[in-house]
């Protein structure tokens, strides 16, 4: 049986990753849930699998859960606080530990998780491009492992060669018979739209993808393809590709999740509905593969698989993004800061949508950090910028 921590059990990977444990009960036991605010949620999470631990980030919500963890009388310790979700992260019987907390919030207890060696079941891109080989070295270092839940970078890890597979991030991907990966997208709800629209998009309509449900981060992040050019940097480092080994592609109805071009002319590709639990089932039952309660492709009713090539013009944050990967870590920190503020500006009403990639633009182009070469470095450099960034948001709106 695998002991698992979630980080981020209340969100949209959080409650998949639940759902497929719940159809799985002999081979998967949850030691600990992590999460910020949502003590309903954790409390119904509690209520069902009465884990050893939960952590709650926000202290009065741990305290809410706390009181009526007591009256259900279930015997789940509550913790509160940075260092205590770092521990539960790190927990000697966790066998595996997925990472789906949003945004850089996230780093530290996926770090913690990889010091302790643990696998790590990646839905939180936003730490490793952070912090780019940082990351990885910590990975190398520590003989973590990670298996990618995001659906694009688990569709290449399922047809990666098994050497590629088992040395994820360290080996070259021409020696292995690999010419390219190609990434999918979807192209988010605003695919469509023209660009004069772009500045009355409201967010509610941002959560209406077409083919997925998601946390309301990477929403934003899928409609300015910002997530797109993260999952660029994430493909970069997970796969140790190169530049000229990744190609993007439109594919409006999500069912090619993505790609792998081998050196004789195949390709590989993975396909499924557009369903996250396809690809936190294979991470965590991989090597084997369990039910995920997903629905089933019924391929006499696809009507058509298009594929096109993306337009920077449309989409200026995938550019931004494939920019600074290219510029080095520090362009891809102040990038990902200012992102976040961006994007959390604009949920909140503060900003038009098309004003997120202008900001970026702004704020990458007026920063000139020394490349980072610990920890440390990169949260100064994230500090600087999203103070930064607020200021210029704050500015925008006087
Ligand atoms: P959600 O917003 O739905 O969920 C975020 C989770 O993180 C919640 O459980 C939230 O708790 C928790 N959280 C937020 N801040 C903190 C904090 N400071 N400390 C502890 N917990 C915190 O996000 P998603 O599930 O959509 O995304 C999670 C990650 O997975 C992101 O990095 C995203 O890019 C990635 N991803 C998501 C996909 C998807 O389909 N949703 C697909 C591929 C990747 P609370 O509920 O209490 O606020």
């Amino acid at each position: 049986m695998k002991k698992i921590t979630i980080l981020g059990s209340t969100g949209s990977i959080g409650t998949s990753t639940i759902s497929v444990i719940k159809k799985h009960p002999d081979l998967f036991k949850i030691v600990a849930l992590v999460a910020n605010k949502n003590f309903s949620k954790m409390l119904e999470q509690c209520e069902f699998f009465s884990p050893d631990w939960v952590g709650m980030k926000d202290e009065k919500s741990a305290d809410i859960l706390r009181k009526k963890i007591k009256e259900k009388k279930i015997k789940t310790q509550v913790l509160s606080g940075d260092k205590e979700i770092c521990a539960l992260a790190s927990l000697q019987e966790n066998d595996c530990v997925v990472s789906a907390i949003v945004g850089m919030a996230g780093l530290l207890p996926t770090l913690s998780a990889i010091y302790a060696g643990k696998t790590i079941l990646l839905a939180n891109k936003e730490s490793l491009i952070t912090c780019g080989y940082i990351f990885m070295n910590a990975l190398f270092d520590n003989h973590a492992k990670i298996i990618p839940i995001d659906s694009e970078h688990n569709a290449i890890f399922q047809v990666l060669p098994k050497n590629v597979q088992k040395n994820l991030g360290s080996v070259s991907l021409k020696k292995n018979g690999i010419k390219s990966i190609i990434l999918t997208a979807s192209g988010g709800p605003l695919y469509y739209l023209k660009s004069k629209d772009l500045s009355r998009i409201q967010p509610e309509e941002i959560y209406a993808h077409p083919n997925w449900s998601m946390g309301k981060k990477i929403s934003v992040d899928s409609a300015t393809m910002m997530n797109k050019g993260l999952e660029y940097a994430e493909a970069r480092l997970l796969f140790n590709a190169l530049d000229n080994e990744i190609n993007i592609l439109i594919h409006p109805q999500s069912i090619v999740h993505s790609m792998v071009e081998y050196i004789d002319g195949s390709v590989l590709a993975q396909l499924s509905v557009p369903d996250m639990k396809v690809a936190i089932s294979y991470a965590m039952a991989f090597p084997d593969r369990i039910i995920s309660g997903s629905n089933f492709l019924k391929f006499t009713q696809l009507k058509c698989l298009n594929f096109f090539e993306p337009n920077f013009i449309q989409f200026p944050c995938l550019k931004l993004a494939i920019n600074a990967f290219k510029s080095g870590q520090s362009a891809m920190t102040v990038l990902n800061a200012a992102n976040e503020v961006a994007v959390s500006a604009f949920l909140n009403s503060k900003i038009k949508f098309n004003k997120i990639s202008e900001i970026i633009d702004h704020i990458l182009t007026s920063s000139n950090f020394l490349e980072p070469n610990s920890i440390e470095e990169i949260f100064e450099i994230d500090t600087k910028t999203r103070i930064k960034t607020e200021k210029k948001i704050l500015a925008l709106c006087y």
